[in-house]
């Protein structure tokens, strides 16, 4: 079957941009927090475009614990507003994304007597604080019940544990399914395109100029908002609101990073994850069952750089083996790891004097609306993306940035592809399509195999749907993003280079580049490359 050229779906999209109209809204950055904003506002009716540099959730928004949480953690510091709204936000995802973000058991063991007391408690409140959107009641267990749930977890010492829900989910295919959806409901979204500068009006931000990184051309987006939606990198477009003449602001993020490592799921079988709320030096550690593998975390690490591959120290990887050495039966050496992944947090330092309006919320987000009316969002977790995009939205409403609209369009709006799927913590396959599985069967190739794991694994057709349905456009975008192989065995995601390369080559009509195949080499071999 002849190819049919998907570079025109794109183009249309890069023409939309370039027509001259005027935005009510440009959002720059497509991670959860931008594609948040960007799909409230448009199913507000709010016309609005949003441009990301490099691919959806590029950034921290692929590299998450892949939790969605209330945050029990917030709960301990006695901050019950900010939980029962990360609660309330865990049952709208899951309502709205079943394929993509679903409940998940953990276990605490407990290896003293007064542990499950303790949390067991505090994890009762959490239950009562969900109230009706509870995804299951807290249960204390005896030591054997523990090591039936958990089949992994270290016996030895064991008296016993508590068993409480959360919700896990697929970060990256979220990212697009919010990106999608924001286009369902009248948005031109677009990766691969940078912003690169500001447009002002004497004092006032009145547009974007944005480049496409394939082609190199440039249009300014004229808007009546422009909402910085960056990550850790929104001191970068903070700069561009600069004036030139004006001394260089402080920075208003402070990135810290966190390291997961992947292994195969026989160091903590079962469908449970394992979650110690204290190790030997106060951190928390989780062991999650995820798309067939386990992933074991995390680090919080300051660093001062802002690379879009951060890479781990060594004392963080030791950590975490270390510490699931302790807590579980079969500790996992290096040598099993099949993937190492970091995030960077982008954690906000207390507001500086320089004439904005700093709205240090008590919550986990900031918003700030400078003097030029540029809008600069970040922090928060995935789980509040939605939210944060109506604290957003309601702030640039209030300051007649936007259009006033009502919030609550995305309360009950289920995400593109919608439909209960099987669990997340099995291998991969077409249950991350959701109600889209069926369009996904109808592309060539549904049953050819480039990698097979369980029932799934990443079809030809997967590839082809890729292109066509889910504007990837490299073989990254591919491998880590709609296809999460990257992140769960790198060696694997190596070895799918040529195969992946030549549908591509197909579907996009040109040839995927020497250079491009050697860098995603390079970058597989960083995942799976500890430091010493
Ligand atoms: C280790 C770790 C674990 C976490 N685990 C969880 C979890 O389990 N559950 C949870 O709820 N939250 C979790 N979080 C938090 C969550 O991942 C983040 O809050 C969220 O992903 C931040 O999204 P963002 O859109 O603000 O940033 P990003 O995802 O980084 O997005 C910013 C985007 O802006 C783009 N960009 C930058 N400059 C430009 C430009 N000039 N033009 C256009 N685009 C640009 C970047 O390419 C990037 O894609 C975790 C975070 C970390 C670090």
């Amino acid at each position: 079957m002849k190819a049919r050229a998907p570079a025109s779906e794109r183009a249309q999209r890069w023409s939309q941009l370039r027509e001259g109209r005027r935005w009510d809204l440009v959002v720059i950055g497509g991670g959860a927090t931008g594609l948040g904003v960007a799909l409230d506002a448009a199913a507000r009716g709010l016309s609005v475009a949003c441009v990301e540099a490099n691919d959806f959730a590029k950034g921290t928004s692929s590299r998450a614990t892949k939790l969605v949480h209330g945050g029990v953690r917030y709960l301990a510091q006695g901050n019950v507003a900010l939980v029962r709204e990360a609660l309330h936000e865990r049952a709208t995802l899951l309502a709205n994304a079943p394929h993509l973000a679903q409940r998940l058991p953990f276990v605490m063991p407990s290896y003293r007597v007064w542990e499950r007391l303790f949390y067991g408690t505090g994890l009762k409140m959490y239950d009562a604080l969900a109230g009706a959107r509870g995804l299951g009641g807290t249960e204390f267990l005896s030591a054997q019940r523990a090591r039936t749930l958990l089949p992994g977890v270290q016996a030895r010492g064991l008296v016993g544990g508590v068993r409480y829900w959360d919700g896990q989910f697929d970060d990256a295919r979220l990212a697009l399914a919010l990106a999608r959806t924001a286009q369902r409901e009248g948005a031109v979204v677009l990766n691969h395109c940078s912003a690169i500068s500001l447009q002002r009006d004497s004092a006032r931000v009145t547009g974007v100029t944005v480049r496409d990184n394939e082609t190199q051309e440039r249009a300014v987006l004229q808007a009546g908002c422009v909402i910085n939606a960056t990550g850790v990198w929104v001191d970068a477009v903070r700069d561009m609101d600069r004036d030139p003449s004006a001394p260089k602001r402080p920075a208003l993020v402070a990135p810290s990073q966190g390291v997961h490592l992947v292994v195969d799921r026989k160091f903590c079988p079962g469908d449970h994850a394992l979650l110690v709320p204290k190790t030997a030096d106060g951190r928390v550690l989780f062991a999650v069952p995820w798309l067939g593998k386990t992933i074991l975390g995390t680090t919080d690490t300051p660093r001062d750089d802002l690379s879009e591959e951060p890479t781990p120290f060594a004392d963080e990887v030791a950590f975490i083996l270390r510490e699931a050495g302790t807590y579980l039966a079969r500790a996992p050496t290096r040598a099993d790891v099949r993937s190492v992944w970091v995030g960077l947090r982008p954690l906000v330092r207390p507001s500086g004097d320089d004439g904005e309006n700093t709205k240090a919320l008590s919550r986990e987000h900031t918003v700030l609306v400078g003097r030029s009316g540029l809008v600069t969002v970040t922090g928060g977790k995935w789980t509040t993306y939605r939210a944060m995009a109506e604290d957003v939205l309601e702030q640039c409403m209030a300051r007649k940035l936007l259009p006033r609209r009502p919030h609550g369009a995305t309360v009950k709006l289920p995400l593109v592809g919608a439909a209960l799927g099987r669990p997340l913590c099995e291998p991969p396959g077409e249950h991350l399509y959701g109600s889209e599985a069926d369009t996904l069967r109808t592309l060539p190739g549904a049953d050819t195999w480039l990698w097979r794991d369980g029932e799934g694994g990443l079809s030809e057709a997967m590839v082809r749907y890729a292109v066509r349905h889910e504007m990837a456009r490299t073989l990254e975008d591919v491998l880590a993003r709609r296809c999460r192989v990257l992140f769960l065995d790198a060696a694997q995601a190596a070895q799918l280079i040529e195969p992946v390369s030549a549908l591509l080559s197909d579907e996009l009509q040109r040839d995927v580049s020497k250079a491009e195949r050697s860098a995603f080499k390079k970058l597989a071999l960083q995942y799976r490359t500890l430091p010493d």
